[in-house]
């Protein structure tokens, strides 16, 4: 008789983690099933060389919700700051950097008109964000008005756009849909300073700065700096892993069963509902609700038979983006890198190469066609510099998010990747000369190196585009928006669904509360 569970949660990402804590400390059962030997998904750290240590994907942590640390007392199950409200400092060929934190940018090629303009575009930007904030952190509202909890939910988004006051609604409406490019032509003269900015709205996405909907993203990102509760940009102690080993904690001290190396191969759909689920082994396990931590593809397209689903569904499910663009480069150095105009004590900042919203977007271009840029922008990190237990003594470790890069399944792949690091190193070579000299152990993965070690369809940070066109209700499609399948029983929890990705377990904590709302 196969074992029975009120709760199968399939993966364990942070946000599998995050529901299944939610779900055991309702006192419901729950078995959490991953299928890496490794807990955390794309949270996750790793070896790549010996005793050099990175988070695998995600390098910082920016965006979880504070009460949620609190509620699953994270600090207790282990979780501390390396480095926290981390300063963003733009490197250039020359040596000039500006350097950004909190309202403040500073640095020569900061003018005193654009200093006062940072001000005034941080204090907008967390005004419209704080509005915002509400939609970007509660269960997407549904879009029928059958019951007054539906009514309200959208009756209060109007309100605080209302109450930002006549001026500031109408600019909130007005920039709500442009594009950052246009936006911040609109505040600032440094080419230096607007890429800096820019970067934060086209994190792991595939947009650049002209594409639209980017400021809309940026709110996003600012609305997470919010809730953080003033950790500002931080590194975990021990890389992203503790982020979700902390989660391992909390959902394993409320009840909830963990599993490694259990890769479920199809969701048991039976008298149409969810039934349980089958290991590739073949073990067979039921539950009343079965959750997926999986990305939407992965979920509809090979763990559910399509007999069950609508074709109309399945044609959605089919089309949605999920073709990541960005890559992660893991270094080891013989010593610490020499950026250009950063002492050595200003390593442990978050470090930007993006000289401008042009060159962003012409390493944008080539990615629509499947081609590598020949200078990418980047997001460094030299985690060693602020915890030294991620490689060997003397020695540094360097994480990057390396954009814009085509998910590759051409028979070139390998070659491809090769010849794309060399164009990476390249390009750090210029901001950091002599750091190709230092590099004892590197690593390129790409979206496609993504998909195969993390499972994530496409290799994508969001799981899936966080486009307009999936976005709040409509995400990851409208008739998933509140997590619930058109299979009874069957629930979403990752970053595919509303909210959308980044490490902040807001999609796990809705997807919980989205069970136990449905009962079983
Ligand atoms: C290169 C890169 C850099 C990033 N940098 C940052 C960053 O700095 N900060 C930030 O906040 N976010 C960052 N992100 C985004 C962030 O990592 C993700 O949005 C987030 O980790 C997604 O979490 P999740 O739990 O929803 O899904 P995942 O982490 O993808 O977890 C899903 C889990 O399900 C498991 N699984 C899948 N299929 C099965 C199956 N059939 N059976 C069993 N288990 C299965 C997978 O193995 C995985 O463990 C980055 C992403 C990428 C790709």
């Amino acid at each position: 008789m196969a074992q029975r569970y009120q709760n199968i949660v399939i993966g364990g990402g942070h946000n599998g983690l995050t529901c299944a804590a939610g779900l055991a400390r309702a006192g419901q059962s729950v078995l959490v099933l991953e299928a890496a030997e490794d807990i955390g998904g794309a949270a996750r750290t790793r070896e790549f060389a010996p005793g050099a240590r990175v988070s695998a994907c995600a390098h910082l942590l920016h965006a979880m919700p504070a009460d949620l640390a609190v509620e699953l007392d994270l600090a207790g199950n282990g979780l501390d700051y390396a480095a926290q409200d981390m300063r963003t400092v733009s490197l250039s060929e020359s040596g000039e950097t500006i350097v950004l934190h909190g309202s403040t940018a500073q640095g020569k090629a900061v003018s005193e008109a654009d200093a006062a303009a940072y001000a005034r575009f941080n204090e907008d930007m967390q005004r419209f964000a704080k509005a915002l904030r509400p939609v970007f952190e509660d269960i997407a509202p549904e879009l029928s008005i059958e019951t007054w909890r539906q009514r309200l939910t959208l009756l209060g988004l109007g309100l605080r756009v209302r109450r930002l006051g006549r001026f500031h609604m109408r600019e909130l409406l007005r920039i709500i849909g442009m594009n950052l490019y246009d936006l911040l032509d609109e505040y600032f003269e440094s080419t230096q300073l607007k890429g800096a900015i820019a970067m934060d709205a086209l994190l792991g996405g595939e947009w650049g700065a002209r594409s639209m909907g980017s400021v809309l993203t940026y709110l996003y990102r600012v609305a997470g700096y919010q809730r953080n509760g003033g950790i500002g940009v931080a590194l975990p102690k021990g890389g992203m892993g503790a982020v979700s080993g902390a989660l391992v904690g909390a959902a394993r001290a409320a009840g909830a069963e963990i599993r490694t190396g259990a890769r479920v191969t199809q969701i048991l759909v039976e008298n149409d509902r969810a039934a349980g689920v089958e290991l590739d082994s073949g073990e067979r396990l039921d539950a009343d609700c079965v959750i997926s931590n999986a990305d939407p593809k992965q979920t509809f397209l090979k763990l559910v038979s399509v007999d069950h689903l609508d074709t109309g569904f399945v044609r959605q499910i089919k089309n949605l983006r999920s073709s990541g663009k960005a890559a992660k480069l893991h270094l080891l150095l013989e010593g610490a890198p020499r950026f250009k105009g950063v002492e050595e004590s200003g390593l442990g900042s978050r470090l930007i190469i993006a000289p401008g919203m042009d060159e962003i977007e012409l390493a944008f271009n080539p990615s629509k066609y499947r081609e590598y840029p020949a200078a990418p922008v980047l997001e460094i990190t030299v985690p060693s510099a602020s915890d030294s237990s991620l490689a060997p003594q003397g020695q540094h470790v360097v994480s990057a998010v390396v954009q814009y890069v085509p998910y590759d399944d051409s028979p070139d792949e390998d070659a491809n990747r090769a010849a794309f690091l060399e164009t990476v190193l390249d390009q750090l070579e210029r901001y950091a000369p002599g750091i190709r000299g230092q590099v004892l152990a590197a690593e390129l993965l790409t979206p496609r190196d993504i998909e195969r070690e993390f499972g994530i369809s496409g290799g994508h940070w969001h799981h899936v585009e966080l486009v307009f066109e999936s976005f709040l209700f409509n995400r990851p499609i409208p008739a998933l928006a509140q997590h619930q399948a058109p299979i009874a029983g069957l629930y979403l929890c990752g970053a595919g669904c509303h909210p959308g990705g980044n490490v902040m377990g807001i999609a796990g904590r809705n997807a919980a509360q989205q069970v136990l709302k449905g009962g079983h």
